[in-house]
Parts: structure tokens; sequence; C-alpha cells
């Protein structure tokens, strides 16, 4: 079984999910016997080759076509099926980013493969894959096997670890990928966050606000706990709909899919649609003024009490032991 792990850049930097994709897709080779080549896309990416050996890669295919400088979803299943052809690769996995939710798809409709989406867990037995993936919004998990070759393997971020290894030697080949009247689309604009913020997909430590913090003008209350662990920001829905957060930091069924080692949930009920979100995350700590509330039951650890009151208090603790 030969793999090809796609890991996603940006900005000229490795993507956290990527390195996860490739060091589970560097396991899944190894254990069946097979290669792992890794594919970059997008300027700039060949410099970050070198950085991938010590994730597991010794081969790095590397598209840096000036019409892959920003994500389409026909570019970038050329880019991959271009470099699935190179490494003879039966199996590709990615992350299920919001690039990856896009793209993996697209990629197994083009591939007639199967497709085993937003896995939160792998099992190769005797060459044959059976992934595990979260489903009614995280109520369930269903067990998936392929019974064919080629596969698509999405791969939930934070589900699986991206461990550094020893450096090892990496051969770079760059991919000659033909576009000719293949792109169908084109991105106009991309808009990035404030320079130095967080994502809440990348954080290891997440403080959420919900409408419990009752204004946009109480946030600075959930920011600057964020702050002082070193974490992102995030956000119920109805938060963000009113505008008082960027939709960058929902987390839910409709948002972002998390799973930081640390979540605070401030002020927030605890939908199943947010949970959908959060679930996984390995720590769990609500702050709820309503005893009842339903994020308890998902909660390791419940605060009852008033947000605006026990944010601060939080706060200052933590500075205290950060000093
Ligand atoms: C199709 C669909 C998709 C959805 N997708 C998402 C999604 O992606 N993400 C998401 O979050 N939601 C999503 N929702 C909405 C979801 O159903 C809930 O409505 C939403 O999560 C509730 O947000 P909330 O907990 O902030 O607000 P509320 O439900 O209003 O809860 C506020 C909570 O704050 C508590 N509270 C009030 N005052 C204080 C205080 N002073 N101190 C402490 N606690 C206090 C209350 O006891 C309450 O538990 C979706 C809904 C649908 C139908």
């Amino acid at each position: 079984m030969n793999i090809l792990a796609f890991v996603e850049s940006r900005g000229g930097k490795l993507r956290g999910a990527g390195l996860e994709a490739l060091c589970t897709a560097a396991d899944l080779a190894s254990n069946n016997h097979g290669t792992i080549s890794a594919l970059l896309v997008g300027a700039n990416s060949a410099g970050l080759a070198n950085e991938l050996g010590k994730y597991g890669a010794s081969k790095v295919y590397v598209a840096d076509n000036a019409e892959l400088n920003g994500y389409t979803p026909e570019g970038y299943r050329e880019a991959v099926i271009a470099a699935m052809i190179a490494a003879q690769a039966d199996v590709v996995v990615l992350s299920a980013t919001v690039m990856g939710r896009d793209l993996a798809p697209v990629l197994a409709a083009r591939l007639k493969a199967a497709f085993l989406p937003d896995c939160v867990s792998i099992e190769s037995d005797g060459g044959k894959i059976v992934v595990k993936r979260p489903v009614y919004a995280g109520r369930c998990l269903m067990t998936l096997a392929a019974t064919s070759l080629p596969a698509v393997i999405s791969l939930r971020p934070k589900a699986f670890p991206a461990n550094v290894g020893d450096a090892r030697p990496v051969e770079t080949v760059k991919l000659a990928v033909d576009l000719a009247g293949k792109i169908k689309s084109r991105l106009v604009e991309e808009r990035a966050e404030a320079v130095g913020k967080l994502d809440v997909s990348e954080a290891d430590i997440i403080v959420a606000g919900g409408r419990g913090l009752k204004g946009p003008e109480n946030f600075h209350l959930v920011e600057e706990l964020a702050a002082a662990l070193k974490g992102a920001v995030g956000a119920s829905r109805p938060v963000v709909d009113s505008g008082w957060r960027p939709h960058a930091e929902q987390v839910g069924q409709t948002g972002k899919v998390v799973g930081p080692t640390l979540y605070i949930a401030a002020g927030i009920s605890g939908a199943i649609q947010h949970l959908a979100g959060m679930r996984s995350s390995k720590v769990i700590v609500a702050i709820n003024k309503d005893a009842d509330a339903p994020i308890f039951k998902s909660a390791d650890y419940g605060i009852v009490g008033d947000a605006l009151e026990v944010l601060p208090a939080l706060t200052k603790a933590v500075q205290a032991l950060n000093h």
C-alpha cells in the first residue's frame, strides 16, 4: 500500500493539521510495508519540503505552478492526482480542514475511490483500512472499511498527533501539473485574520464565550483569560450571528471542529450543535450560572456562577501562576 499525504500549507508555513496527516500516513505506510510520499502545493512551498523529513517523509512532491497559488478544487485535485501517479500511490491522506473538506470528496469522485472522511481513528488489518468517524453531531461513531483501492482518507484536525522524529534526508521532486482548461473557478479575494491571532482549529487551549456573556462589550473577559493561557478565543453561533465575534471563531456543527487539550466554555448552554464542534476536547471546563445547563453533562469540571465574575477571577489566578 503506497500512501501520499497532502500536507497543507498557508502563507509559506506548514499547517499543524497537514503534519498530522503526514505522520498518520507514514504510520499507515509502515504498518503495511508501503511507501510514504508527501505533496506540497502552492508558491514557496518547495522551501518547506526539508522540514517534512522530521515527520516521516523521505520523498516530497512539490507543485508550485503560479495557478496553484490559491486554492481551487480543480487545481488541487489535479496536483494530488499527478502526485499519486508519480508516487504510484493508492491511498491519499489529508486533513479535514476547511480546504480538506472541500478537496477530499472532489478527489474521491474523480478517482472513483473509497471515501473515508473526517476520521478520528485508523487501523489497518492485513492491508484493509478500517476507520472511525463521528456522525449525528458526534453522538455516534461509525466504523467504515475501504473495500477497494484507491482510497481517500481525511482526518479530523487534532484527532491524530504530529510527532517530531529524527530529521531524515528528503528528496524533493518538482511536479508537473497539467492545468490547461481544468480550473473552473478563481480565488478572488482572501482576507487574513488579524496578524498573530491564533486560529481556534490550531489552538491547544480555547476559551469560548456564548450568549451568557450578555454582549460584545464583555468579551474582553474571554480574551484576557485566553491571553493569560496563551490560547485562542472561540464563540457559539448566536454570538457570531449577532455580530459580537467574527465567524472564524465559531465552534460547532456550522463552525469549526476543534480538539484542544483544554476547552473552557463560558456562558454556553451546550446545545448539540455546539458540542459537535468541541466534544473531542481533552478537558472541558464549563462556566454557567444555571446548574442544570446541558454543557455540564459533557464537562470534566464545572463552575456554577456568573461568567462575568468567574472569568476575571480565573484570569487573575492564571496570571499569578504565570509570574
Ligand atoms: C443547523 C444548526 C446549526 C448550528 N450550528 C451551531 C454551531 O456551529 N455552533 C453553535 O454554537 N451553535 C450552533 N447552532 C445553535 C445551537 O442550537 C444553539 O442555539 C447555540 O449553541 C446556543 O448558543 P449559546 O449557548 O451561546 O446560547 P444560549 O443557548 O442562549 O445559552 C446561553 C447560556 O448562558 C448561560 N448564562 C446566562 N447568563 C450567564 C452568566 N452571566 N454567566 C454564566 N452563564 C450564563 C445560560 O444559563 C445558558 O446556558 C446551530 C443550530 C442549528 C439549528
